[in-house]
């Protein structure tokens, strides 16, 4: 209750960003205080469950999963936007509004048996996540669960991950 009405103290709505019609939840004030940042990420750990490896998804993912896959003692793996990764990929393409997107993985960043938390900043429609577990299963890993900071839910991102357990602190 208390780190809700915090979180939701500490995430400026932006209009029109990225274009007009869209209210951006801008999570950058909530990275900013400490306090706030640190219980967010004990929040995250503690309803992980048991995983071995917790799997950031570009870019403000990367921000809270690095911090929660050390709360836990595991890896970290970025999945990044396509042509970012040195390394061989699994790549996923997903439908956006408008066009398409690309997210891969590096091929030998999961292994069969590896039970995997994707953790990222804002579920929206959904579409990033469902990739990201996407690539996690093509990777033989099990997609455990999905955490995120905010969930809109308004786009209904959980009806396209209905195979995925969804952890969120707050819903907007
Ligand atoms: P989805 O694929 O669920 O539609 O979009 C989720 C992705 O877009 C996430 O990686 C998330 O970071 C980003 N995103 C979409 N809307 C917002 C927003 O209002 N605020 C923030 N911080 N990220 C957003």
């Amino acid at each position: 209750q208390g780190l809700q009405q915090s979180i939701l103290g500490l995430i400026r709505d932006v209009p029109d960003y990225p274009k007009p019609g869209v209210l951006f939840k801008d999570i950058t004030p909530l990275l900013d205080d400490s306090a706030a940042f640190q219980a967010v990420v004990t929040a995250m750990a503690e309803a992980a469950g048991d995983v071995t490896k917790v799997v950031g998804l570009e870019a403000r993912g990367f921000l809270l999963a690095a911090p929660v896959a050390l709360a836990l003692g595991v890896g970290v793996v970025p999945v990044r936007k396509s042509g970012k990764l040195p390394s061989e990929t699994y790549a996923e393409t997903y439908d956006l509004e408008y066009g398409t997107a690309t997210i891969e993985i590096h091929r030998d960043a999961l292994r069969p048996g590896d039970r995997v938390l994707i953790v990222d900043d804002v579920l929206a429609t959904g579409g990033t996540a469902a990739a990201a577990a996407s690539l996690v299963r093509k990777s033989g890993a099990e997609a455990a669960g999905l955490s995120v900071l905010m969930e809109l839910t308004f786009l209904d991102g959980r009806d396209r991950l209905t195979d995925l357990p969804i952890h969120t602190l707050v819903a907007v």
